[in-house]
């Protein structure tokens, strides 16, 4: 049986290795909040005291952060992964599914593989929805080998897995695609509330839509508007999905790339400016598609 530490069990890493678990390997487990080692212990995982505890006599080591500090604060350094493993003669397969910077990931990567191990940049597609379901999309950058390696274990979490190309490429098209989600998302919360402006009941819209050109992937599993999808975080208080901050995170990102790469990303930029404006009203802990909000403000003054 393969064992796995996983390190970082928020709203995406807390349902992949719950879906681990059930896949009947064997789980070392570390997350800064109590609340969700608990979840975690319950469903039969071991709870480790540290990270380096849930990385130590594993095969495989995965981690869900936040953001690129996060994760070079987990890997590198005197006290991080890489070196303390490595003084103890281990070298587990490194799997990082946090979205961050391609840069970041090839400077850890990099360590890495000066230490002996082998990494991947694993970002994931699908949302919380699709980590709870095992539907998830990797979008891996590694190595032929270590891709090969890598893949019958994200398939427990997972119904497709990308190799994308070389270290870093994995966060490259995953930035590409968020930048697209947000982009997708604004449209379709201004379209829906244009349309209950003008009378149509947002149901009814959303049906016409998705059976129309303007079809994509917020209309048809993760509608902005509340009542509409029963699933979709708008039902429930826009709570436990994918936080504006999160999004704004990406959206620095894909900023950065772009003027990296000199690429003209004119609808990404103003995606960014919408989604800041609406983390400084207060929305930064809601889930990204509340950004409908800016435009249910109405020309009375909404609320
Ligand atoms: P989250 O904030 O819910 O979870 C992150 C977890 O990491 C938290 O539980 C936190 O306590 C833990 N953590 C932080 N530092 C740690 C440390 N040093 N050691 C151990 N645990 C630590 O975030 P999330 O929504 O699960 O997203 C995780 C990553 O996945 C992000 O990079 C995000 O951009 C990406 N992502 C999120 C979604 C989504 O729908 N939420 C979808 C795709 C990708």
């Amino acid at each position: 049986m393969q064992r796995i530490g996983f390190i970082g069990l928020g709203h995406m890493g807390g349902p992949m290795a719950l879906n681990l678990l059930k896949a009947g390997l064997s789980l070392n487990v570390f997350d800064l909040m109590p609340e969700a080692l608990e979840k975690a212990r319950a469903a039969g995982a071991n709870v480790a005291a540290s990270a380096l505890d849930a990385a130590t006599d594993v095969d495989v080591v995965i981690t869900m952060l936040p953001a690129g500090a996060h994760c070079e604060k987990v890997y590198l350094g005197e006290s991080g992964l890489i070196q303390q493993l490595k003084a103890k003669g281990q070298s587990p397969l490194l799997i990082d599914c946090s979205t961050i910077a391609a840069e970041t990931a090839r400077k850890i990567s990099g360590v890495a593989k000066a230490a002996g191990f082998a990494m991947l940049d694993a970002p994931v597609s699908g949302g919380t929805a699709g980590a709870a379901a095992g539907t998830l999309t990797f979008i891996v950058g590694a190595d032929d080998a270590d891709f090969e390696k890598a893949k019958p274990i994200l398939e427990h979490m997972g119904k497709n897995v990308m190799h994308a190309g070389g270290h870093g490429a994995g966060q490259v098209a995953k930035i590409c695609n968020n930048m697209l989600l947000a982009i997708h998302m604004i449209g379709t919360a201004e379209a829906i509330q244009m349309g209950v402006n003008l009378g149509l009941d947002p149901k009814v819209l959303s049906d016409i839509m998705f059976k129309s050109s303007g079809r994509n992937w917020s209309l048809e599993v993760y509608n902005p508007y509340p009542g509409v999808m029963e699933n979709a975080p708008a039902s429930r208080g826009y709570e436990g999905g994918f936080a504006v901050d999160l999004m704004n995170k990406d959206l620095g990102l894909a900023t950065e790339a772009g003027i990296q790469s000199k690429s003209s990303t004119p609808m990404g930029g103003l995606a960014k400016a919408l989604y800041q404006l609406h983390s400084r009203k207060g929305n930064g802990k809601l889930d990204f598609s509340s950004i409908l909000q800016l435009f249910e403000e109405g020309v009375d003054g909404g609320h």
